[in-house]
């Protein structure tokens, strides 16, 4: 075992505030492609921008288009290592959650209750017109068997979004608080499968280091913040978090 893996675990003993902040890195050994890979959703599909989405019924379309291709993946993936390690940790009282960038729902499957998620969740749909909450896979089935857009089922023809963030749209302001709180007070973030350059998430890691906490990096290339880490584990993100648990 590296001697950095036996030093994060001793951080992690210690640490009185520790903070997981995760990125899509954490859910490709899920099955789950990262925005940035070859094939991956930013190079195949337009972007639809979330003022788009509001006025446009085409947008609305190609929008429902692209999530019900990306739902597949979703609907086939399970937690692994990285996740199970993580809600672990929670569960006896190591970190206090985890921050997450993904919209994949796969630290709540895996057991983790405390979990900010800053870029909301692709597995509800809500109601821009009425704030109603649905769970996804339904109105992912019937956009696939009619080819037609869902409407709200409480207020009539409300226009239904994937409770995710969309360009153009604010983060959940709540949510984004909280991150901040837990961030500032944290001694300890490891940061799993980010690269760090999405702001304003990006910038919660930033936030704790400049607050005082140990800043870990674990992820497989170069991060926005690599020059600020007290700590770069360089590879698999199950690998490193099961290997600093062994380590504990
Ligand atoms: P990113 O794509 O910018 O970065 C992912 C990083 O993880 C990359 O640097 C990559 O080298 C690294 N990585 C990938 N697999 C890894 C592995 N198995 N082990 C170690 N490192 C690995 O992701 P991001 O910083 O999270 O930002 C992209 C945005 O895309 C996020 O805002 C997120 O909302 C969204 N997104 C989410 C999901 C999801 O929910 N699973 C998937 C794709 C994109
Ligand atoms: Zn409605």
């Amino acid at each position: 075992m590296s001697s950095g893996i036996k030093l994060v675990a001793l951080w992690l003993s210690k640490a009185k505030s520790a903070v997981v902040f995760t990125g899509a890195g954490i859910s490709t050994e899920s099955g789950i492609p990262d925005f940035r890979s070859p094939g991956g959703v930013w190079t195949k599909y337009r972007t639809v921008y979330f003022d788009e989405f509001c006025r446009s019924a085409e947008a609305r379309h190609e929008y429902w288009n692209q999530k019900t291709e990306a739902h597949t993946a979703f609907a086939a993936a399970s937690p692994n290592i990285g996740h199970q390690t993580i809600a672990k940790w929670e569960q006896s009282g190591r970190v206090r959650g985890v921050i997450t960038q993904n919209i994949d729902g796969l630290h709540q499957i895996s057991g983790s209750k405390d979990v900010l998620e800053l870029h909301g969740t692709a597995r509800e749909a809500y109601c821009l017109d009425c704030d109603a909450r649905f769970s996804i896979d339904p109105l992912v089935e019937h956009f696939r068997q009619t080819n037609e857009v869902p409407l709200c089922a409480d207020c009539g023809e409300g226009r239904l979004k994937h409770a995710t963030v969309s360009f153009g749209q604010m983060l959940p302001e709540k949510t984004l608080e909280r991150a901040y709180q837990w961030c500032q007070e944290a001694d300890l973030v490891i940061s799993v499968g980010s690269s760090l350059v999405v702001h304003p998430a990006a910038g919660l890691p930033e936030l704790a280091k400049r607050s005082g906490a140990k800043l870990v990096i674990i992820n497989r290339d170069e991060t926005g913040l690599d020059s600020m880490a007290d700590m770069l584990i360089d590879g698999s993100c199950g690998e490193a978090l099961a290997a600093i648990d062994a380590a504990l």
